[in-house]
């Protein structure tokens, strides 16, 4: 069985977890043990592309204790259909606009400190857009 920290120390080697469910073919990220979909437990952990697509993103103008804004927060599609959520860096909060919808991203992490509701510190997804759209 693939734990969170199992996920955590994979994102910290540079690699994304998936578990795919072999009954329904639903993908989802982090691995978990039993499938949203079809409520399956014959899930298999896998690597999976560090790419997707954004499928909606907002800015964050008032940061929660512990975050500085603005910020932009997005969904991205991976691959095997799984949504992520995570920052994306690299735009401009102030200038982000509607022509980001549908752009490629890669998938990176970083490190997000702990805080005063957080169980401590962890590896975050993050999204990068890629050179080529
Ligand atoms: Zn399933």
């Amino acid at each position: 069985m693939t734990t969170f920290v199992d996920y955590q120390k994979a994102l910290a080697e540079g690699r994304l977890l998936c578990s795919s469910c072999k009954n329904c073919n639903e993908c989802a990220i982090p691995p978990r043990i039993v499938c949203r979909n079809c409520q399956g437990r014959d899930l298999v952990v896998e690597e999976t592309e560090k790419r997707g697509v954004i499928r909606t993103f907002t800015v964050i103008r008032i940061a929660p204790l512990g975050f500085e804004a603005p910020y932009i927060v997005a969904m991205v599609e991976t691959g095997c259909g799984a949504w992520v959520m995570g920052n994306l860096l690299g735009v401009e909060p102030d200038s982000a606009d509607m022509d980001l919808m549908g752009k490629t991203v890669s998938i990176t992490s970083r490190i997000t400190p702990a805080d005063t509701y957080s169980i401590g510190e962890i590896h975050t997804l993050a999204f990068e857009l890629s050179e080529h759209q």
